[in-house]
């Protein structure tokens, strides 16, 4: 595999409408991105695909789907309000900021290479306030959850009543979350509006440990079976000064980036801190009464906590292959069949009126249960390039031969592997090569 650079897939990105900079007409908002229409299919693929292993696959893992907007009182309880902070340094010579705990050295500024030039680390809190209703004032203040998680325990008493759970059991969730981040970057690796995929996992306080242990390697498995070779990943318990406010254990999924090993993925032990806060600060009973023992008890959580745009980009990096066929160069994302944009594309031979409706037909039938694209200008070959770059696993040709014989050809992007098909055999065939 080519050692990919970032460029490449930035550039990738903005030529095939994947990933545009945001507000790109008025100069771009820096290190904010939109997702143009394959970008926009593929993170759909990242939050269906970890939807799918992490409920519908289960019987123990439900979905919610909670309010962005949050009163204060949430967030005082969560901890957020007091310790959702970073550390950030100014530098005294060229007036650039940064995150202290980022530095590689703690007297030299990165930006112009003074020593010893930067202020005392101030702590600078993440979350963005915003006011409810007509007012600005104290007492319409409201905030953009920092992460997903406080949604699931605000409704944890709602869903143990409603769904008939029992710990262990967990609540998922996919959705934005907003942090005003210091030092966006890399892309969409670091923005300060994205979005995460994350469960809570409720366990009986004495079960923490395995579970812990069971999520983090669960976790880890769901990127290799989505494509990433394991050696571009690895499990990184924290060191205790990096723990986070809640947290009795942490380990970071790590991927290989261009510029290093970096976070992917969360996973912590929070305890009962959460819901202990909540209980505190709300007055609720937030807990488990389990008939089988007579034992009431407030679950302990466990927490794999991801980012959908951040596994986008690793997928990406892992799937960038260049190689050589017939004599030249092409640039194909291998992407697993379950996170390519288009799993087939429906290409006629020739423009000509003849072979349409045929053609048309057959986009018509996949599209049923497919994303299928249909491109019928320029040469095939280009347009099979085309289809290689986007990472489509299946191209399927129309050609004059298909009006006679009743088949059409399948070619296959990895190996470039070109067979004929009956027309008839066409859906059974590609459920069979996709898998689903
Ligand atoms: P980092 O150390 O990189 O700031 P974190 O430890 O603060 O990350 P968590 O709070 O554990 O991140 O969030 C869980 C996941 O959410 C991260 O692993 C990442 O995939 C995603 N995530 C967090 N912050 C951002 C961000 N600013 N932009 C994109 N994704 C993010």
């Amino acid at each position: 595999m080519a050692a990919t650079e970032l460029d490449q897939i930035v550039n990738l990105c903005k030529r095939r409408g994947f990933v545009y900079p945001s507000a790109e007409i008025y100069g771009g908002f820096r290190s904010s991105y939109d997702y143009g229409p394959l970008g926009s299919l593929m993170l759909r693929n990242v939050r269906e695909a970890w939807v799918r292993t992490m409920v519908q696959q289960r019987d123990d893992v439900v979905l919610i789907d909670a309010a962005i907007l949050a009163p204060p009182q949430v967030f005082e309880a969560s901890g957020h309000l007091a310790n959702f902070s970073d550390p950030l340094v100014d530098c005294t010579k060229c007036k650039q900021r940064f995150r202290e705990d980022h530095l590689t050295d703690p007297n030299l500024c990165p930006g112009c290479g003074a020593t010893g030039s930067f202020t005392e680390a101030r702590a600078f809190n993440l979350m963005f306030k915003t006011f409810a209703g007509p007012v600005e004032g104290s007492g319409a203040e409201v905030y953009m959850r920092p992460e997903t998680a406080q949604g699931m325990f605000v409704n944890f008493l709602n869903v143990l009543q409603t769904s008939r759970k029992k710990p262990p059991f967990g609540i998922a969730q996919v959705g934005k979350s907003f942090r005003n981040e210091i030092t966006p970057g890399n892309f969409i690796f670091r923005t300060r509006e994205f979005e995460q995929m994350e469960l809570e996992f409720f366990v009986p306080p004495a079960e923490s440990a395995q579970w812990y242990e069971y999520w983090c390697n669960a976790r880890l498995q769901w990127y290799i079976d989505l494509g990433i070779p394991a050696d571009m990943l690895m499990l990184r318990p924290h060191d205790d000064d990096e723990l986070s406010h809640y947290s009795s254990g942490t380990s970071d999924i790590e991927f290989k980036y261009p510029w290093g090993w970096g976070e992917l993925e969360g996973v912590a032990q929070r305890t009962n801190y959460d819901l202990n806060q909540h209980a505190q600060h709300s007055g609720q009973k937030l807990d488990y009464f389990d008939q089988a023992t007579n034992e009431r008890y407030v679950p302990f959580v466990i927490e794999p906590a991801a980012g959908v745009n951040r596994a986008m980009a690793a997928f990406l990096l892992a799937a960038y292959d260049e190689d050589i066929i017939n004599d030249e160069p092409r640039t194909v994302l291998r992407l697993h069949p379950r996170l390519a944009p288009f799993k087939v594309a429906v290409l006629p031979l020739s423009k000509k009126d003849t072979l349409t409706p045929l053609a048309k037909q057959i986009f018509s039938t996949l599209s049923e249960r497919y994303m299928v694209d249909y491109d019928e200008t320029q040469a095939i070959g280009k347009r099979y390039r085309r289809q290689d770059e986007i990472g489509t696993p299946f191209c399927i040709t129309v050609d004059f031969d298909s009006l006679e014989d009743g088949a059409v050809t399948i070619r296959e992007r990895d190996t470039t592997e070109q067979v004929r098909v009956p027309i008839a055999d066409l859906s059974i065939e590609m459920f069979r090569r996709l898998g689903f």
